[in-house]
């Protein structure tokens, strides 16, 4: 309970795409604590485990990075310095490397967790003014496959419905993501919404029995990779059923005949075989979708995380769209953003395929938008290289420098260890974080040390298409920066106009009028409206109502014609196989109670209590062919590496198939519960998202 001496002010949980509200409480000492925001629409006074401890890592402080550093070549040790040293060093370097070797040897690596205003500047900065397109964050790791699809499909990247349409609908068919754990408060709403109307249906497609399939009507426990095959069945059986929309088809959709004719090509009983699941149970998820009112579908990285994941996306976008299930209420595709402002970054453009609002790299007259509008440098048509292509082109050579800023790559990449060998060869690494636990900061040469949640204020963008303010709490400690305030410093060093913004207010206020006019027109919107409430996009000036909770209400979509558009995408399959020296299928996710890298709920003893190690699940059958016990020590090796980890042993995961959580990186020097060490980092051909959850292992008792 707040004392008489408590400040409170408003922010939004920086973990998970959900975006719940919360009360920060701030005491006369300084410490802070956190509640869920009983007035805030998303959560309404809700937060999971995670949410619920935010302040424990608010208030210790014992792993803050408090001052820059720097060293003045490889063989010495990092040493303090002030910031206009670090930057200044920074800036003759850069400017060397762009003179030498062009404005394409050097590059940002950012984040999903940077607020609004931070993408802007450094997406400002890097493409309007040094002349490269080579800035790109880890939301390429998690969200790019839904982006490319929406684009697709809708004609652009944009979630068409609201959480409302949660209490809505009447059948959610839930692939490739595991929200229970993963975004708990949508997924309570769920629950609430069943256990109020126990008829609704909800199907869950994965490989793994997952906490989420507790709510099940209906699990598909598919063999993994499976999902287009699985996809196409359901709209066979959806088209023969007659339970398809023949005026949205008609009047609001292309491309149905194509798919028609593709999903027929293969029978039901294939599809069977090929998925693992029964003809039954496919039949039954078709009835259960073609007798909803409402249909909503949900996913996450199962399917975006993969070789495949645009056509897997488009693949489930079409059951959506022939059942005519879009911009009305209860229905529509919702991709579960992983992180808390990866759909904010989008909207300033914060991609190295992507303009501001939404405009596109390869349209000249965008580029010549964007260009007038911030009278920088002419911007480049050609994409600049994406997360995993970054880490490739310092390996071999192409990169000179790169600038990571709130994230961890030695942890969170595929095939970690080539971008540890790619930093161990950077000519030059400046490494912008909050903590001085992240292995990335072994390999830098300047560190600069980042304000954190709650230190600094800014907006951000939830899975709803929902802006939020987040008020600044507390000072950061130490010589801490926001990451803005040290971008905007860079760039006036580097001698760029344009970047004497007096606060994050200003930013935003610039980032708003790029989006007049476009279809995510914000240009209604300030601060002093956010601060009143949280409002979803577009939010035009003078609106009614303010805001859009739905899109495509008019069944006219953003692309060319107007009309959506039905993908009939191959079937094709382009991850690892499996063979006789690597056998099994490995997949990777995500735990209840840690975020990410671990570098901020590592911190609190309550969240690791859950699950206190990595560990390997693996189903009872193969371990007893490979003689493995629980708790046995298990050596999961593939072509890239290896990983030591207790074996858990547990029928919820299929024979065949083993899963590996992707939290745990380096700890005290020992890398080998590090999941990242066997992933592949082949991508899609269209989002670069790489395929986190298909490569192929072997597995031995150790
Ligand atoms: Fe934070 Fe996501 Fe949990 Fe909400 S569901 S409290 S946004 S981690």
């Amino acid at each position: 309970t707040p004392g008489k001496n408590t400040q409170s002010l408003t922010s939004t949980c920086c973990y998970c795409g959900v975006g719940c509200g919360v009360v920060v409480n701030k005491e006369k000492n300084g410490e802070i604590t956190v509640a869920g925001n009983k007035d805030y629409p998303v959560n309404k006074g809700m937060l999971c485990s995670k949410g619920i401890n935010l302040h424990y890592t608010v208030n210790d402080k014992s792993d803050r990075l408090l001052y820059p550093q720097m060293r003045y070549n490889k063989s010495m040790p990092l040493q303090k310095v002030s910031w206009d040293d670090a930057l200044d060093r920074t800036v003759a370097v850069f400017k060397t490397f762009i003179e030498k070797y062009g404005p394409d040897s050097v590059a940002f690596y950012a984040s999903g967790q940077c607020l609004t205003e931070e993408y802007y500047v450094v997406n400002k900065l890097m493409k309007g003014f040094i002349g490269s397109n080579n800035i790109d964050t880890n939301s390429r790791l998690c969200m790019s496959s839904a982006v490319a699809a929406y684009k697709m499909a809708l004609g652009e990247d944009s979630v068409p419905l609201c959480y409302d349409d949660i209490e809505l609908a009447d059948c959610f068919y839930v692939t490739g993501a595991n929200p229970a754990w993963c975004h708990p408060i949508l997924w309570r709403r769920v629950e609430a919404h069943k256990a109020a109307n126990p008829n609704i249906k909800i199907i869950v497609v994965d490989p793994r029995v997952t906490d989420t399939c507790s709510l099940a009507d209906l699990h598909l426990q598919i063999n993994p990779g499976t999902d287009i095959t699985l996809n196409h069945a359901i709209g066979r059986l959806l088209i023969e059923n007659g339970d398809i929309d023949i005026d949205f088809i008609r009047n609001h959709a292309e491309g149905f005949e194509q798919y028609s004719a593709l999903v027929f090509k293969r029978t039901l009983a294939e599809s069977a075989k090929i998925c693992g699941v029964s003809e039954r149970d496919m039949q039954l998820a078709a009835k259960y979708i073609g007798e909803a009112k409402g249909f909503i579908t949900m996913w996450t990285m199962g399917l975006n995380q993969s070789t495949v994941g645009v056509n897997k996306n488009l693949s489930l976008i079409n059951l959506n769209l022939i059942t005519g299930h879009v911009g009305k209420p209860g229905s529509g595709p919702l991709s579960l953003t992983g992180q808390p402002n990866a759909m904010g970054g989008r909207e300033v453009g914060g991609l190295a395929n992507l303009l501001p609002a939404h405009r596109d790299l390869k349209n000249p007259l965008h580029r010549e938008e964007v260009q007038k509008f911030w009278r920088g440098k002419n911007i480049k048509p050609e994409p600049g290289l994406t997360a995993t292509e970054m880490f490739e082109a310092l390996d071999d050579g192409r990169l000179k420098a790169i600038w990571i800023m709130c994230t961890n790559p030695l942890t969170s990449l595929p095939n970690v260890r080539l971008a540890e060998r790619a930093l161990k060869k950077a000519r030059f690494v400046v490494v912008q974080e909050v903590s001085n636990k992240p292995e990335t900061l072994a390999y830098a040469d300047v560190i600069l040390p980042a304000a954190a949640w709650a230190e600094k204020e800014g907006t951000m963008t939830n899975s709803e298409r929902r802006i939020s303010y987040l008020n600044k709490i507390i000072e950061p400690p130490g010589e801490a920066l926001p990451d803005a305030e040290i971008i905007c410093r860079f760039a006036r060093k580097m001698g760029y106009p344009g970047f004497d913004f007096k606060n994050s207010e200003e930013i935003y206020a610039e980032h708003v009028r790029l989006t007049a006019k476009t279809s995510i027109d914000i240009s209604g919107l300030d601060y002093d409206v956010l601060k009143g409430s949280s409002v979803q996009w577009p939010y035009k000036k003078k609106s009614k109502p303010a805001g859009t909770e739905r899109l495509f209400a008019d069944k006219k979509f953003y692309t060319p014609s107007q009309k959506a558009i039905i993908h009939a995408v191959p079937d094709a399959f382009f991850s690892e196989r499996t063979d006789n020296d690597y056998p099994f299928v490995l997949t990777t996710g995500r735990i209840r109670d840690q975020w990410h890298t671990m570098s901020k709920t590592g911190k609190v003893n309550k969240l690791n209590q859950h699950l206190k190690e990595s560990f390997i699940e693996i189903n009872p059958y193969d371990a007893a062919g490979l003689k493995l016990k629980e708790g046995d020590v298990a050596v999961i090796s593939s072509r890239r590496g290896e990983v030591r980890v207790k074996a858990k042993l547990t029928t919820q995961i299929k024979p065949g198939v083993v899963f590996l959580p992707m939290h745990w990186g380096k700890i005290l020097g020992n890398d080998l519960h590090r999941a990242n060490n066997v992933t592949n980092n082949a991508v899609d051909p269209i989002s670069k998202e790489p395929d986190f959850k298909y490569c192929a292992v072997h597995i031995a008792k150790y």
